[in-house]
């Protein structure tokens, strides 16, 4: 990791911290954290692996994780799995494709999901995060209600695609509720640390049961697949081409990928590139599967 971190160093002044959300824009962008976290249970801490970031659109495998849970394959009738090769808060194809979102990982598809664990849980706020609590094993975890206000007040964009769904039927609850619980959970903070210790139970190394959520062996690959080929936005060509790995990135600066039966692997630094990924943390990931000459291809 420190070889890696000499490598990238050049890069350690290119591109910008998402300004669109204000609270995310106050954000130091100088920073790095990495953390590797073995299926045995070996854990590389290196920098800023224990300082807590805004987890963002990562969250988005936690929702989809949730939900496929709770309605199995019938979630793919509300919620379509192909990538969009458009970025990640674009309007246009919603439109073209009558209020269908083309996946769980773009804004449109988080907003259905979020949407669908309103409609079935009783306290989604309180279960979404007891959730992500449990998987990471780790009980302080928690929303920043600064960072969700901040972005539900600047929040038009999102605004336009929930309402556009809504006139198609595609969400149920009041639209004001849906953005503010999708603001919320993509306002959740975690350390590096503490995502590759989540992430550990996407590799499919032991079975998946937590807080009562359980997805079998051929549910997780399939939730890898869809993060390999819709992780990144319209960067998910570029990110499988360098990495070789399924992952899933956020507008805080962080990425964490996942190598099956092996390990996950989670990077932080809030410089993003135009296609809104932390340019950092793509270089770092690109690194580590070029000098260990592994990965799933
Ligand atoms: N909360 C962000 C938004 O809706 C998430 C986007 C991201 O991390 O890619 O714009």
């Amino acid at each position: 990791m420190e070889d890696i971190y000499q490598e990238i160093l050049p890069f350690a002044s290119k591109g910008k911290q998402a300004d669109y959300i204000p609270a995310l824009a106050k954000v130091n962008p100088d920073q790095f954290g990495m953390c590797l976290e073995t299926v045995s249970g070996e854990v590389y801490p290196f920098r800023q692996a224990d300082t807590r970031f805004s987890i963002q659109s990562i969250t988005k495998v936690f929702a989809l994780a949730m939900s496929l849970s709770l309605k199995g394959e019938a979630l793919w009738k509300r919620v379509g799995k192909e990538p969009s090769g458009t970025s990640f808060n674009s309007l246009v194809q919603l439109e073209v494709e009558k209020g269908i979102p083309r996946n769980p990982f773009i804004n449109a598809g988080a907003i259905v999901i979020a949407d669908i664990l309103m409609t079935e849980l009783d306290d989604p706020e309180k279960e979404f995060l007891d959730f992500i609590r449990a998987l990471a094993g780790n009980d302080t975890i928690d929303y920043n209600m600064e960072v969700a206000l901040s972005e539900r007040e600047k929040g038009y964009l999102n605004a336009a695609i929930a309402n556009m769904l809504k006139y198609h039927g595609t969400i149920d609850n009041d639209i004001e509720d849906v953005l503010m619980f999708y603001f919320k959970m993509c306002s959740v903070e975690m350390t590096c640390r503490e995502l590759a210790s989540a992430f550990i139970a996407f590799t499919n190394a032991c079975p998946f049961d937590f807080a009562g959520y359980k997805l079998s062996p051929s549910q997780i690959k399939r939730m890898n697949a869809v993060m390999q080929t819709c992780g990144f936005y319209d960067e998910a060509g570029e990110f499988s081409y360098l990495v070789g790995l399924p992952g899933k990135s956020g507008v805080g600066g962080g990425i964490v990928a996942i190598y099956p039966m092996r390990y996950a692997v989670a990077v932080w630094s809030p410089r993003l590139n135009s296609k809104g990924n932390s340019v950092m943390g793509m270089k770092a990931l690109e690194l580590l599967t070029t000098a260990t000459q592994e990965s799933i291809f």
